[in-house]
């Protein structure tokens, strides 16, 4: 598995480029903006986009979806519950003092239980609402390590925000403990912003999830 994280656009999104080594093809997750960026990394790791997926609807994880559609031709996905989010980009845009991406329509909708399969990799879709109504985390199980895409639902010693539009903390807390910290301990967690952590290391020393 080829795996690279890195920081994308003004708030430092986490980007994440997952590559099969058998058939070359990728899965590039949250491409909120520096599109060139990502376009040259998966030319350097000789990959192919199969998916463009991102974790929710907020415009730092999804502002670069037309410019890397446009280029690379690979379909778009989101989670149903987050296309009013995705809809008012330019709204989010002006909030933020930067340009609104053009319009450009969601391939396919992603919900609970979905599968992401290329090469020996399967991501598996988790719904997991509170930071928005359609935020949803992808679980690559590997084999005794594996990776949780936590988007904005999990940071390491923090939790999404919930006060932004249609955010919640109840379900936010609900999504936590029903279906991430189940994960393994030595689970690791690949979240929105910031450093990277474990299960294991939220469930001890995350506020939000010490019981
Ligand atoms: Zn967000
Ligand atoms: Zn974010």
């Amino acid at each position: 598995m080829i795996i690279e994280t890195f920081p994308v656009g003004m708030l430092q999104c986490n980007c994440t480029i997952l590559g099969s080594e058998q058939t070359r093809e990728a899965v590039v997750i949250d491409p909120g903006d520096d599109i060139p960026e990502v376009l040259a990394r998966l030319k350097r790791l000789r990959l192919t986009p199969k998916y463009i997926i991102a974790t929710h609807g907020h415009i730092d994880h999804v502002g670069g979806f037309k410019e890397i559609k446009d280029l690379t031709g690979a379909p778009l996905y989101l989670h149903r519950s987050d296309l009013f989010l995705y809809e008012a980009l330019p709204m989010q845009a002006q909030l933020l003092g930067i340009a609104a991406p053009d319009p450009c329509a969601i391939d396919a909708h992603l919900d609970e239980g979905d599968e992401l399969g290329f090469g020996e990799i399967t991501l598996r879709v988790h719904h997991t609402p509170g930071h928005t109504p359609g935020s949803i985390c992808f679980h690559e199980p590997g084999h005794d390590d594996g990776r949780l895409f936590a988007g904005d639902t999990l940071f390491m010693g923090s939790i999404g925000r919930t006060d932004l539009w249609g955010g919640s903390f109840e379900e936010i807390m609900d999504s936590l403990h029903r279906k991430v910290v189940t994960l393994p301990e030595n689970t690791i967690v690949v979240p929105g912003h910031g450093p990277l952590t474990t299960i294991g290391r939220e469930k001890r020393f995350n506020p939000f999830l010490r019981r």
